[in-house]
């Protein structure tokens, strides 16, 4: 099959993915073999593609929004039929007897596994999955549609939960990307006014569309106190810029895997009860929880599509706020340049 592989992590300026022929992938026990059609880009993937998250497989195909058809099964998969859509999510696979295992916090196992991370992902035409973490999509959204939802919208969905929003809040966004332009519906949904703090005046602008009460540059102050932020971007300089909106108690959500350092926090800042606190990847019940929803919503996503072989073209446009929309998505099932 035809895939995009990373050898060695570098700026993406200089396309460290590779457009290559490997090996088709084959289905084990309790995985099922799926042909890829589109798969969502992500932050993270830059921050895989970069270097920022250290190597766990070398060569790796990132990618871990996938959108695809079940054409295998392993032996011991009994729970898809053939023919199946499914997503696959950031992550894989949990061991199911840790500590955070049987307390319902897979999301935080001591063994997960992270696709297009740890094992390989779907920047490809066919990938492998186990067959218990991935979800049946809701048949409303078209593949290219809803590979956002499966990493942008649930972990978005995670954060809101995080935040402990309440209906009638008043809720802050630092950054405006993939998963903000999803977060921004679900809070509309839950009746919460949104401010939105990001540098991209295009990025004002569509979340103005979707609803926010206010937006303007992260370092332009919301014209009200907020309950909860949640700061979206990767940048550990708004760590203090959003607490000096919250008010009295509220709770700032760190949203992203990886965050440049923070500036030295004045206590005052924290003071008053006002909480931190960061998003680790998802369980599998924030993803189907998050789906159901966004069906009966029904959420939006605004993409734009880059051929697979293209994915180092979608990247550079992610780092420098040049994806037109919400959500750059790569459609796998187009494999010539
Ligand atoms: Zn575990
Ligand atoms: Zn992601």
């Amino acid at each position: 099959m035809k895939a995009c592989l990373l050898h060695r992590p570098g700026p993406v300026e200089s396309k460290p993915l590779a457009f290559v022929e490997v090996p088709d992938p084959e289905p084990q026990d309790d995985q099922v073999l799926l042909r890829v059609s589109a798969c969502g880009v992500c932050r993270t993937d830059l921050h895989v593609v970069e270097g920022e998250l250290p190597p766990r497989l070398s060569p790796v195909i990132p990618g871990h929004q996938v959108v695809g058809e079940v054409i295998q099964l392993g032996v011991k998969a009994r729970r898809l039929a053939m023919g199946a859509r499914v997503g696959v999510p950031w992550l894989h696979r949990t061991c199911g007897a840790c500590e955070y295992c049987r307390s319902g916090r897979e999301n935080l196992c001591d063994q997960a596994t992270f696709t297009g991370y740890v094992v390989h992902g779907g920047y490809a035409e066919y990938m492998v999955a186990p067959e218990a973490f991935v979800y049946p999509i809701p048949p409303s959204f078209p593949d290219l549609q809803a590979a956002p939802l499966l990493c942008a919208g649930i972990i978005g969905f995670r954060s809101l939960r995080l935040s402990g929003i309440q209906p009638g809040g008043a809720l802050g966004f630092y950054g405006f990307g993939n998963a903000a332009h999803v977060a921004i519906q679900v809070a509309r949904h839950w009746d919460v006014r949104v401010y939105a703090c990001t540098r991209d005046a295009a990025h004002q602008r569509l979340a103005l569309e979707l609803g926010a009460a206010w937006a303007g540059g992260t370092d332009a102050e919301p014209p009200v106190k907020l309950d909860s932020a949640i700061i979206f971007a990767p940048a550990g300089e708004l760590v203090p810029v959003a607490l000096r909106a919250l008010k009295k108690g509220g709770a700032l959500v760190l949203a992203g895997i990886h965050m440049s350092p923070t500036p030295p926090l004045e206590y005052s800042l924290l003071y008053h009860e006002r909480v931190i606190r960061s998003v680790a990847n998802n369980t599998r019940q924030d993803g189907e929880d998050f789906l159901r929803l966004a069906a009966e919503i029904p959420i939006r996503t605004e993409i734009e599509v880059y051929p697979l072989p293209e994915a180092n073209r979608a990247l550079i446009a992610l780092k420098h706020d040049a994806v037109r929309g919400g959500a750059a998505v790569l459609d796998c099932r187009v494999v010539r340049r």
